[in-house]
């Protein structure tokens, strides 16, 4: 059993221990020391890295109360080393994981629900919890989870024999070996709980939470605490800050510059469908009033290419084939109002390398090959 110093004091990232034993695992070792100050991988909390003298510490598990630190190099067995933890990295964890208990502790106390997910990673944090809340409910929570921040209410981590909390009300019933831990959080949260947390929550620098989804029955949150919501902040600014440089708008009046440039973009794209729509009758009636049958038009969209097919079948009583350039190949529609294209268009394919069917007035697919011969092909019909 090792003991393990990081209950006693989260803070404490150097620390002496005696190596215990020392076996390969798989492209490096496994350590065992007397104590340690590394946490290992449980509760939704991740390992700590660092290093046992020279050698660096990638991984942490604990199997049966012995914690296992993860080397890449051998440390000989009964010797004293040094241990020395990322405590950049350790107390980010912190701040997310105390920022965590209080936002659970508060929406719990206020709507009873339970955290049934938790996830803290390197790069996001995420609380599940077994009920739906409202956009405004979940801002409501967060203001209260900051509150406790700028009060700087005490967090404090007491062992208790099984016994000793009968008579506590706390969440997520878990014990260690006949003992259970407790996180207290002012009086925002109690909650059983095996990880590292900040002695105060003034620590935890702001919460804030940036997304909120319905999953299983409940809600996902997703949760920023501490430098990771300034570095969140910081961005946001910086592309609020271009958006408003490029729609020459100061930042507060980003979202009417928006709406306003979205509606402009309605209007332009209604008026472009107009004016393109026109000209293609116009087109269409050009190439009847030629007496040409089979077109190449550049730049025609497949929507596009279809409706000057369909015009010009309405308008002229032959077989029309219009044909465009898609992406390195050529597009193509056939059709007619008053005969069946379709055989034509298996002829096309045929001859063309081509793919493509439809309906006996209008046949759409590829082809393969010159528009010359195409065209010359096209004169049998
Ligand atoms: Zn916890």
């Amino acid at each position: 059993m090792t003991k393990k110093l990081y209950y006693e004091n989260s803070y404490l990232t150097n620390f002496e221990a005696e190596v215990i034993s020392c076996e390969p695992y798989k492209e490096g070792f496994t350590v065992v020391l007397n104590e340690t100050a590394f946490y290992p991988e449980g509760g939704g909390q991740p390992a700590d890295e660092g290093f046992i003298n020279e050698a660096k510490v990638s991984h942490v598990f604990i199997k049966d109360e012995v914690i296992y630190h993860v080397v890449d190099q051998a440390l000989e067995v009964g010797s004293k080393v040094e241990g020395k933890i990322n405590f950049e990295r350790r107390f980010d964890f912190m701040q997310q994981h105390s920022g965590e208990h209080i936002v659970s502790g508060i929406i719990n106390a206020k709507y009873g629900y339970n955290n049934v997910g938790f996830h803290l990673s390197s790069d996001y944090m995420t609380a599940d919890v077994d009920g739906e809340l409202s956009e405004a409910q979940i801002k409501e929570v967060i203001q209260i989870a900051n509150e406790a921040v700028f009060k700087n209410v005490p967090v404090k981590a007491t062992v208790f024999e099984n016994d000793k909390v009968k008579d506590k009300t706390y969440r997520s019933k878990i014990e260690l070996a006949g003992k259970v831990r407790l996180v207290e959080i002012g009086d925002y949260d109690t909650c059983a709980c095996c990880g590292t947390h900040v002695k105060n929550a003034g620590e935890i620098g702001v919460i804030e939470c940036i997304n909120w989804e319905r999953h299983r029955g409940g809600m996902r949150l997703t949760l920023l605490c501490g430098k990771r919501a300034l570095e969140d902040y910081d961005q946001r600014l910086m592309i609020t800050r271009e958006i408003g440089n490029t729609l020459s708008t100061k930042t507060e009046k980003i979202l009417e510059a928006f709406m306003k440039q979205q509606e402009e973009l309605n209007n332009l794209k209604q008026k472009v469908a107009s004016v393109t729509n026109d000209l293609l009758i116009f087109r269409a009636q050009d190439y009847i009033a030629k007496g040409e049958t089979c077109i190449m038009q550049e730049g025609l969209s497949g929507d596009e290419l279809r409706k000057l097919c369909v015009l010009m079948a309405e308008l002229g009583n032959k077989v029309y084939l219009v044909l465009t350039q898609q992406d390195g190949s050529i597009k193509y529609a056939l059709g007619s109002s008053k005969e069946d294209v379709r055989p034509i268009s298996k002829a096309l394919n045929t001859v063309f390398n081509g793919r493509g069917g439809g309906k006996p007035e209008l046949c759409q697919g590829s082809l393969v090959g010159e528009i010359s011969a195409i065209k010359e092909f096209m004169k049998i019909y």
